[in-house]
């Protein structure tokens, strides 16, 4: 359950407890979010790579209009391939104010349904289009004046919506996506075994 679940993920700590979505100008704890439905863990991919490090976390704004990140920014070099996190259907892509997005709606999350946003990215899907769990949407965007001013060198913004609240992304995904470690080099060729 996803629900009050701690979960660390690229050293940062995200309470689901704690965490507030502001809806139509108040704040709704995420125990009310989940009364009308909260976030089902359905990611089965993370956008970007396998864990991803996660460069600036989900900052909920204190007011609708208040400042805050509402999303998390993955780590990720420019042209990395962005994959849908769960199945969905394409419900935009293209630029927004100079800067690509690519959103998905996720099947099965009600309705108003759960909306993933991706940005900067490169399109390579259309709206309409229905997409699987981990299918490409695109790439990261190099970082043009826009995106570096957000990102720096090279990160996604991936961001969580229902309806026009803003949720916290990495509620999506299952504690099995969290919290696995980063992905080890284990050795390919194995030492040879010493000389007898
Ligand atoms: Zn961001």
């Amino acid at each position: 359950m996803a629900d009050g679940a701690v979960v660390s993920a690229g050293g940062t700590v995200a309470a689901a407890d704690g965490a507030v979505a502001a809806v139509g100008g108040t704040v709704a704890t995420a125990g009310e979010a989940a009364a009308e439905g909260a976030v089902p863990a359905v990611g089965r991919y993370w956008p970007v790579g396998a864990r991803p490090p996660v460069l600036r976390g989900w900052e909920p704004p204190a007011t609708p209009y208040g400042p805050g990140h509402r999303g998390v920014d993955l780590g990720a070099p420019p042209g990395t391939p962005v994959r849908a996190v769960a199945a969905g259907r394409v419900s935009f892509a293209g630029p927004v104010a100079g800067r690509g997005v690519v959103a998905v709606e996720l099947s099965g999350t009600g309705d108003p349904p759960l909306r993933t946003t991706y940005e900067p990215v490169r399109a390579s899907v259309r709206e309409g289009e229905s997409v699987a769990a981990g299918q490409v949407v695109g790439t990261v965007e190099g970082p043009g004046p826009a995106s570096a001013a957000h990102c720096g060198r090279g990160c996604l913004h991936w961001g969580l919506l229902r309806a026009d609240a803003y949720l916290d992304p990495l509620l999506l995904l299952p504690p099995w996506l969290l919290n696995t470690g980063p992905p080890r080099l284990l050795p390919v060729l194995a030492a040879p075994p010493p000389p007898t």
